[in-house]
């Protein structure tokens, strides 16, 4: 590890404390540990440690806001507070894009893009805000009967490395617009940005404590949070793995959870595709933010008669891409860290090992010694059985299968537990609805990629999620309905 950045003669100086009832503060214990510049592989800044008493102090003050001024305000000056949030951010947006940059490696562009996300999503949510609403039931003439939608209490969201600014907003933004109040736990690899948000939200105008952030461990903090019993909902973004263990924490607490969680996201060519298309969505999808990304087109299925055609063209124009620091705006960045690195490596051995061929990329770029950088990749020639084309890498590398009939596409697309997005690239588009209808998963795309949007619902099946975010039934995570009756 070489020295540490001096991140206030970059015109930084992102938290590295815990944010609680409004204000910075130190973990109980004192610990801290060090967040990693990829790109560098220098320590950032010493972060604090969070914990089971910390989770407590957050949730104290979570619960206070929310019986106390928090609950003054109207669900309109919610709104307003929201959209102020939302011009908050977005002037802080180089600030922010840098911390997110440095702490995670992604290009500067994609970071400020994130920031405008963010920005997108607060505006969306606090758009609604003052537009939810309950409705009457019909009973009868002597009765009359209707709900309220109220917030759910206090929630926790819990987040990942790989849009750390832009995963924390897809779930806070919309349970501020309930009512509700927040405690985040951002991941252990990125956990430079949500202090500084959380200090936005006070200089927009949002009370003290409704909107916390505890750094730290996620069987720490995470776990703590996740088990403490004033959480009365939790939103989990990140692997199948610690889904599992979040959803059984939930059961356990009998809370409610919306899990978003990982995909090996099958995108099909059809012969009939527009190729030119294909190959330059799959260079983002595949490899924008280094391919880790939850929804990325990370498995090709390509029909017979276009599939060289199609790898001789993405392996033309993913040449060009360029890889190298965040900082220096390449096309790719470095993986978030050195274990991410390795596994990634692994999985490409693996894949290697099991009989693929490697078209193109495999390793790290020669003039990048230092680092968590990977070349984009490309495992040709898979048997659906490698473990390359089963399970999510997480990193720049996407694997192709083969077929020759439809029924055949539909079965490898369908043939992994995951259900999170897929695609179908084809002019014809019965086939291609018809498709759209079999997969499983929970968004279809037809011949485009990473189509979405604040409004549109997302989220996967199987074993990419339970429930919904985004859209309307992104704010529904965060409301309890209360039916009320009255016999006249
Ligand atoms: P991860 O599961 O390792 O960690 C996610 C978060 O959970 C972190 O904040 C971590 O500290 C916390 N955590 C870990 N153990 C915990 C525990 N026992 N209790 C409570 N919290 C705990 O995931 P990751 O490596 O940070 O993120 C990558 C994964 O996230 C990929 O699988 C990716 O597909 C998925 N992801 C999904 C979506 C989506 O919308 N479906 C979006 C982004 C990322």
């Amino acid at each position: 590890m070489t020295a540490r950045i001096d991140l206030t003669a970059l015109g930084l100086e992102p938290p590295r404390t815990l944010f609680i009832d409004g204000a910075f503060a130190a973990a109980a214990s004192r610990d801290s540990f060090a967040s990693l510049d990829p790109s560098t592989e220098a320590e950032l800044a010493p972060v604090a440690r969070g914990g089971a008493r910390d989770i407590d102090r957050a949730v104290a003050g979570a619960k206070a806001a929310l019986r106390g001024p928090w609950r003054e305000v109207t669900p309109a000056e919610r709104g307003r507070l929201i959209h102020r949030l939302a011009e908050i951010v977005l002037a802080r947006k180089e600030q922010f894009a840098l911390i997110e940059t440095l702490d995670v490696g992604k290009p500067l562009r994609e970071s400020r893009g994130d920031v405008e996300g963010v920005a997108a999503t607060l505006r969306y949510n606090g758009g609604a805000a003052d537009k939810l609403e309950g409705a009457t039931i019909p009973l009868g003439r002597d009765i009359i009967d209707f709900t309220l939608l109220e917030p759910v209490g206090v929630t926790a969201h819990i987040v990942p490395w790989n849009y750390p600014l832009g995963m924390l907003a897809r779930s806070v933004a919309p349970a501020l617009a309930a009512g509700c109040s927040c405690v985040v736990k951002p991941a252990e690899q990125s956990p430079l940005s949500a202090g500084l948000f959380a200090q936005c939200c006070i200089e927009a105008g949002i009370p003290p404590g409704v909107v916390n952030v505890v750094t730290g461990y996620g069987e720490e903090a995470g776990a703590a949070l996740v088990a403490h019993p004033d959480v009365r909902a939790i939103t989990f973004t990140g692997s199948v793995e610690t889904g599992r263990l979040v959803y059984a924490g939930a059961a356990r607490g009998l809370k409610p959870a919306v899990l978003e969680l990982g995909g090996k996201n099958p995108l099909i060519i059809l012969p009939d595709a527009d190729l030119d298309r294909a190959v330059s969505d799959v260079l983002d999808g595949a490899f924008g933010n280094s391919g880790q990304v939850c929804s990325a087109s990370s498995r090709l299925i390509l029909h017979r008669s276009i599939h060289d055609a199609f790898l001789d063209r993405l392996a033309d124009a993913a040449a060009r891409l360029t890889v190298g620091p965040g900082m220096d705006d390449r096309d790719l960045g470095p993986l978030v860290s050195a274990e991410q690195h390795q596994r990634v490596a692994g999985y490409i051995a693996a894949g290697l090992r099991g009989g693929a061929r490697l078209r193109f990329g495999g390793g790290r770029p020669a003039d990048l010694p230092r680092g968590y950088f990977l070349m984009p990749t490309l495992l040709d020639q898979m048997e659906p059985a490698n473990i390359a084309a089963r399970e999510e890498i997480f990193g720049p590398v996407a694997v192709a299968l083969t077929f020759d009939t439809v029924e055949e596409a539909l079965g490898l697309a369908n043939g992994l537990g995951y259900g999170l997005v897929a695609g179908v690239y084809g002019s014809d588009i019965g086939t291609a609805l018809r498709l759209a209808r079999d997969i499983e998963a929970g968004s279809v795309w037809i011949n485009g990629w990473f189509i979405g949007g604040q409004q549109a619902p997302t989220g996967g099946i199987k074993d990419s999620g339970v429930g919904r975010e985004r859209g309307l039934p992104g704010i529904l995570n965060y409301l309890a309905i209360k039916n009320v009756g009255i016999r006249l």
